[in-house]
């Protein structure tokens, strides 16, 4: 049994009344979490007064050196992690990697960040002459803000989602309040235990909440900043606080996504394209079960192709085994919770209620490897199609959180750019195809409503990355339903934690001040 516990103030402090914890393959109980509704005000202030005056007398070299030496506390503690994310998580071996190689893989990039940034501890824009005098000059200048970064995360990536908001926040020089989604607390419990172990966060830069967060995002004010990740329905309350809305508390929401796949028209079955697209949408639907906010959810084809792609589809789906992800064949394992079981039913169905069809797969009947019958939170991949996919709103504003993505096919490409914008607002969408002026039809139109668009053509079938893979390097987060937030995107996203400031004055006083940093030996 693991008893998951806050790191508040330099300590690991216990719950009162406690939650249970369970093995989502099992369902056995493996651990408990505080049900307490605490009062972390104290917390807020510490942060405030000791973690970020420390933070932000370091250098970003000196901040990315910290996050290199989390980044190798996690990797050194990697095979006992994946264990963890297994057992407490439901994932696969794989799908265990996935999440704990991105968190030590990120603090790696934002560590390498900090070492090119060097010794200075703000980032400047070019200055430019006001008006008509050449010595008046404006400089943007980018400082830490003087707050508190408070991290909200979802269960799915507990490892990922605390070290990728962690490595950004910590870089630009803010201390972190950090909350991991009660399901799936155990691992995020790990990997803050090993952050904490490392011993290079300078008193109070790092606080772990187990837990809810009582009234914290009531008292945060106007250099704080609140990160959130999860559904759209605790964002938009989240996005409704009096901190935010009065105190202008800096928010950024990552929520529900209806992503893309479009095959483009002109794609042969037998194209090295066609070959990509089949193995991205079956991996995007499956792996983390589907649970995954990058996860393929809408599949536009040309009308033509449709009855050959769902044949595909659905035979790739059947070679996907589903059991105990201890066991080394399977390569799915259960949803989180039961919650997410019941939830993935109902959507399935109001997809079904909304006009589409199940073609492959059940939310209902599965056999799963090397679990006791009736036991775990299991379900088979399940791929519907739409055949009116215009008609079948549910699609198009609906996420199921799981393993299952709706086919549908289109007549033209506006259509499909058409179509793919009834999601109003996404995290990614990728599109296959060769043709350029069509690829730039469907990329021009597809993008004003997305963070993040692929393009797969011949030449990089075999070289791109998976659509569901956020790198550090690019932002992260899209318009609309996808919170209209960003995060990531190399230095780009240390300004969510800065404030741009435009200093007026002389042009050699503004050159002195904002002097250019020197490169740093790391
Ligand atoms: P959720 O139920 O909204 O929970 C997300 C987080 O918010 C959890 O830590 C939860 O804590 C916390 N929370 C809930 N109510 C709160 C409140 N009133 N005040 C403060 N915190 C509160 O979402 P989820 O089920 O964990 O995650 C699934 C959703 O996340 C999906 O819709 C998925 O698309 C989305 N997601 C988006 C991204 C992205 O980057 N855009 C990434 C991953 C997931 P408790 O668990 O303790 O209740």
């Amino acid at each position: 049994m693991i008893e998951v516990k806050s790191y508040l103030m330099g300590a690991w402090v216990s719950g009162e009344r406690k939650t249970e914890l369970v093995d989502p393959s099992t369902e056995e109980v493996i651990g408990s979490i505080s049900a307490d509704k605490p009062s972390l005000l104290p917390v807020l202030e510490h942060a405030r007064s000791v973690g970020g005056p420390a933070l932000r007398a370091l250098t970003f070299a000196q901040r990315g050196a910290i996050l290199k030496a989390i980044s190798k506390a996690l990797h050194t503690q990697r095979d006992a992690l994946i264990e963890v994310s297994i057992r407490s998580g439901g994932t696969t071996r794989s799908d265990a990697k996935f999440d704990i190689d991105g968190a030590s893989g990120t603090l790696a990039y934002y560590a390498a960040l900090g070492a090119k940034l060097g010794e200075t501890r703000m980032l400047t824009e070019p200055s430019e002459q006001l008006g008509q005098d050449s010595r008046f000059f404006g400089q943007h200048v980018w400082l830490s803000r003087e707050g508190v970064a408070v991290h909200v995360n979802a269960f799915n990536f507990p490892a990922w989602g605390l070290a990728e908001k962690l490595s950004v926040a910590i870089l630009a020089g803010v201390p972190v309040i950090t909350k991991p989604a009660t399901s799936t607390s155990i691992l995020a419990f790990e990997v803050a235990r090993a952050i904490v172990a490392a011993e290079v966060l300078p008193q109070g830069a790092f606080h772990f909440v187990a837990g809810s967060l009582g009234d914290l995002v009531e008292q945060l004010g106007p250099q704080d900043v609140l990160a959130f990740t999860g559904s759209a329905d605790t964002g938009a309350k989240l996005r409704g606080a009096r901190s935010v809305v009065a105190r202008s508390t800096r928010v950024n929401i990552e929520a529900d996504s209806l992503n893309s796949a479009v095959l483009a028209p002109g794609v042969a079955p037998g194209d090295d394209v066609y070959r990509i697209f089949l193995r991205d949408v079956a991996k995007e639907m499956t792996q983390k079960t589907g649970q995954k906010c990058t996860a393929t959810r809408r599949i536009f084809v040309p009308r033509e192709l449709a009855d050959r792609v769902q044949e595909d589809l659905a035979e790739e789906l059947s070679r996907v085994k589903i059991g105990h992800p201890g066991h080394d064949e399977v390569r799915m394992g259960p949803l989180a919770t039961r919650q997410q079981l019941a939830d993935f039913r109902a959507g399935v169905e109001k997809l079904v209620a909304s006009g589409a069809r199940i073609v492959a797969g059940s939310a209902t009947d599965v056999a799963p490897i090397g679990v006791a019958a009736g036991k775990g939170f299991f379900v088979a991949p399940v791929l519907l199609r739409a055949d009116a996919p215009g008609q079948a709103d549910a699609v198009h504003a609906h996420e199921v959180f799981g393993p299952c993505a709706t086919l549908c096919p289109y007549d033209t490409h506006e259509e499909a750019v058409a179509l793919v914008a009834r999601g109003e607002g996404g995290l990614v969408s990728t599109v296959y195809g060769d043709d350029r002026e069509l690829l730039r039809a469907l990329v021009l139109g597809i993008s004003p409503h997305h963070g993040r668009v692929l393009v797969v053509s011949a030449k990089v079938a075999d070289k791109t990355i998976s659509p569901g893979l956020v790198l550090p390097s690019c932002v992260h987060g899209g318009p609309g339903r996808a919170g209209g937030g960003e995060e990531l995107g190399g230095e780009r996203g240390l300004r969510f934690y800065m404030q741009r400031t435009a200093v007026q004055g002389d042009r050699a006083l503004l050159d002195k001040l904002f002097e250019a940093p020197k490169p740093s030996a790391g």
